[in-house]
């Protein structure tokens, strides 16, 4: 079923596209954007590979700029980090994921809701108070929420973030390490923090069925995971060959095009219903 449902499935293209031209945004303008709540979270899905269930959501940030369109995190997350606020575009991100995921559990869809946070977050001792009160806020338990952190940030300041971590950790929230194997001491976060889940890079999934270099990283990291007990999530499935080597090789989760484009949330909710439609047919 599951294959059928993979081959008759389009995934929907979500309203809005990268603007022609990349405008290059100051501090000022997207701290006003901030404040002016003109920041909104879109849903991509993550998918049990075994039996196709969806099993959470990684939520990513769009600004919807009054003039400019939709404008994507890599033209202003930057501004805000080296700006010295992002801590402040966090937990924007923070509230609406958690009562987005609030809204789901209502619904009865028990989705796990990712947010991405930065290096800062951590360092700045706040995130874990954070997350805590606007969960317990919201009654969302805590290990419906799972927090992504890339692994090239982490190399600055360990023992700091490893406190937050720790903290967070010992609340039930879900650990991720994301985009592994882009950074450079990946073994020694392992070895150091916490995580439950491991994200291998999307370099080094898409393609891997046909590029036997991609294939001996893809899979190296994979059983890296696999032995440390984590649950490996693959991302940057993009094809029907990617999709079948990450069945064939035992990923558990996987995330990207082939299944479904990030997307707002009312938009997640029908895909989701048809997804299962095709599920079960
Ligand atoms: P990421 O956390 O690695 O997120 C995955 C990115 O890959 C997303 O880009 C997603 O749209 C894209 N993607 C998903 N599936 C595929 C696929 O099959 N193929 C390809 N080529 N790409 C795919 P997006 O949304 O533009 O986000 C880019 C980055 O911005 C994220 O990378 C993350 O590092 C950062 N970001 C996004 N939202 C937030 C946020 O709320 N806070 C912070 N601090 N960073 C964020
Ligand atoms: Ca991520
Ligand atoms: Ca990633
Ligand atoms: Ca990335």
């Amino acid at each position: 079923a599951l294959r059928a449902a993979l081959a008759q499935h389009l995934a929907p293209r979500a309203p809005g596209r990268h603007p022609a031209t990349r405008k290059v945004y100051t501090a000022e303008e997207v701290h006003a954007a901030i404040e002016a709540g003109q920041l909104v979270n879109w849903y991509q899905p993550k998918v049990d590979v075994k039996t196709g269930e969806v099993v959470g959501v990684e939520a990513l940030v769009r600004w919807q700029h009054p003039t400019d369109g939709l404008v994507f995190p890599d033209q202003f997350v930057p501004v805000a980090e080296n700006g010295g606020f992002v801590h402040e575009l966090t937990r924007v991100v923070a509230r609406a994921a958690v009562i987005q995921a609030r809204v789901w559990l209502d619904a009865g869809l028990k989705l796990r809701v990712a947010i991405n946070v930065s290096m800062d977050d951590l360092s700045t001792l706040t995130l874990a108070d954070h997350m805590i009160a606007e969960t317990s806020a919201e009654g969302v338990p805590p290990q419906h929420i799972q927090i992504e952190i890339t692994e090239s940030r982490l190399m600055r300041s360990v023992t700091s973030v490893l406190d937050q971590l720790i903290r967070l950790r010992l609340k039930r929230f879900r650990l991720s390490i994301d985009d592994f194997g882009q950074g450079h001491s990946s073994l020694a976060q392992l070895r150091d923090l916490p995580f439950d889940e491991l994200k291998i890079d999307r370099s080094f999934t898409h393609n891997a069925a046909h590029d036997g270099r991609l294939r001996a990283i893809f899979e190296a990291s994979l059983n890296l995971g696999r032995m440390l007990g984590m649950d490996v999530v693959a991302e940057g499935v993009e094809d029907r060959d990617d999709w079948d080597l990450l069945a064939e090789k035992g990923v558990t989760i996987a995330q990207g095009y082939f299944i479904g484009r990030p997307m707002p949330a009312d938009a997640l909710q029908s895909w989701l219903r048809e997804w299962e439609a095709r599920l079960w047919q």
